[in-house]
């Protein structure tokens, strides 16, 4: 097979992980028109320090041992399949680097010869471009789940980002979709993982030549709406990823009915607005201070598709509002709907001279078609609507100037091989969010789980 041919199968094939960025598209140049997209993998993603870069995206081998019944890439699943070699991915990087079509490589693989030969290949691609070819650009890498310690040590060395898939919500689900994977196999790397990291920049705070392990730190992706777990477990098993791992980010993934559909739900449209609630309710979390539990609780499991999940938590807490815009603390601005951490932070610098007025508030970033309602502060309109007198009106109001709930979502998958989250139309998609702002708010710790028990207790609610 020729290596364009293996470049359409492999970078197709993974297009389907979000724990990078976007898709390719395709795009035919009009007759007599310039240029054109192909789906040759090139996708992209956000740098720490907030630039955009693009990376060649593609799958080592889509051959795979496994069975998983959500993966398009499942040993069952009758497709054209293809491998590059070391050598082949190495050079490839390299061409595409020099030609300035990529600033660094996200690859990862299906497993074949077990998960240590196939993380010994992956690794081995970012060994050489580091050691042999000095290549200095980004690279992310899978970790393979039960893949021994050794070689996740010798990945973190090399790769920028690692990531290891949780790909369920829980346990139990993982039992019944992936049988070939298992618990100890995904926690137990992703802790590894994040041990490294934190010791490694213990050490280089000691000496700035200490070696580094995966700078960019690890992330994970979880499938939403292929099994019966509900958000308020989905967010607890978050935050405590976060907490007791160090992850950098938690990819939320609308599930695609591409599947083994005897053992998945049977979906038509795949769940775009659940996974954009998640990523919003993920946000509170770890940059507003939000607790999982806050966010949703047992008489409200499921984040309200109508409404971004502040607005959400503010009608359900009528007693935290209307918030004194010129004497609340910074963590409670943080709370109102519309207000966020640059326009909070404006607010009080501003206040320490003069008032803050309605007037002002535009003019310090603060979205006032959400604000409004749950405000107090000089100069404002009378006829105003409180939430705390209304919240049924408000809600309404609210959702009618949602974007993201008054958007129309595909209600099928694309079949032009464009990833359905790149359709246009939509609301912000993950890797549209502008880069995240620091430093983080610190997730609050006492309550978290481990990520062995919220990942263990699985909350089956009707799909
Ligand atoms: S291990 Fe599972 S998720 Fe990964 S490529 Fe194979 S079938 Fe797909």
């Amino acid at each position: 097979m020729d290596l364009a041919s293996k470049i359409a199968i492999l970078g197709e094939a993974a297009r389907y992980d979000a724990s990078c960025a976007s898709s390719g598209t395709r795009r035919e140049a009009p007759a007599g028109g310039m240029g054109g997209a192909a789906m040759g993998g090139i996708c992209h993603s956000w740098a720490d320090d907030g630039r955009c870069i693009s990376l060649l995206k593609i799958l080592l081998t889509n051959y795979c041992e496994y069975d998983c019944a959500y993966c398009i890439n499942r040993r069952s699943n009758d497709l054209p399949r293809a491998a590059f070699t070391v050598e082949e991915v190495v050079t490839l990087t390299l061409e595409f680097y020099k030609r300035n079509y990529i600033e660094g490589l996200f690859l990862s693989s299906g497993v074949t010869g077990g998960p240590d030969a196939t993380m010994e290949r992956l690794t081995r691609v970012a060994e050489t471009l580091r050691t042999q070819h000095r290549f200095a650009g980004y690279i992310h890498l899978k970790a393979i789940p039960g893949a021994s310690p050794d070689l996740l040590r010798r990945a973190g060395r090399f790769a920028d980002r690692l990531s290891v898939n949780i790909e369920l919500p829980s346990g139990a689900s993982l039992q019944r979709l992936a049988p070939d994977k298992n618990r100890d196999g995904i926690l137990q790397p992703m802790g590894l993982i994040g041990r490294g990291i934190t010791e490694s920049r213990a050490e280089r705070r000691q000496s700035r030549t200490a070696p580094r392990f995966a700078p960019a730190g690890q992330s994970t992706q979880l499938i939403v709406g292929a099994s019966p777990e509900n958000d308020r477990h989905i967010l607890h098993l978050a935050a405590s990823l976060y907490s007791h791992f160090d992850l950098k980010r938690v990819y939320y993934s609308a599930f695609l009915p591409a599947g083994n559909p005897s053992l998945l739900p049977a979906l038509t449209t795949p769940p775009l607005r659940r996974e954009h609630r998640l990523y919003q309710a993920d946000w509170l979390m770890r940059f507003y201070g939000f607790a999982a539990d806050e966010l949703l609780d047992d008489q409200h499991p499921q984040l309200d598709e109508t409404l971004d999940p502040k607005a959400a938590w503010a009608l359900r807490h009528p007693q935290f509002f209307p918030v004194d815009l010129n004497r609340a603390e910074l963590g409670i601005l943080l709370r109102v709907p519309g207000i966020g951490p640059t326009s909070a932070r404006r607010i009080v610098s501003s206040r320490r001279f003069a008032s803050v007025r309605f007037e002002d508030l535009a003019k310090l970033g603060v979205v006032l078609r959400r604000a409004r309602y749950f405000i107090a502060c000089p100069g404002q309109p009378a006829e105003i609507v409180v939430a705390a007198q209304s919240p049924e009106r408000v809600h309404r109001l609210l959702a009618a100037n949602d974007p993201a709930g008054n958007t129309p979502y595909p209600t099928s998958v694309p079949d032009d091989g464009m990833m359905v989250a790149d359709a246009p139309g939509l609301p912000v998609q993950p890797w549209l969010l502008p880069p995240e702002p620091a430093p983080p708010l610190p997730l609050p710790a006492g309550k978290i789980p481990t990520p062995e028990l919220a990942w263990g207790a699985a909350t089956a609610v009707p799909t």
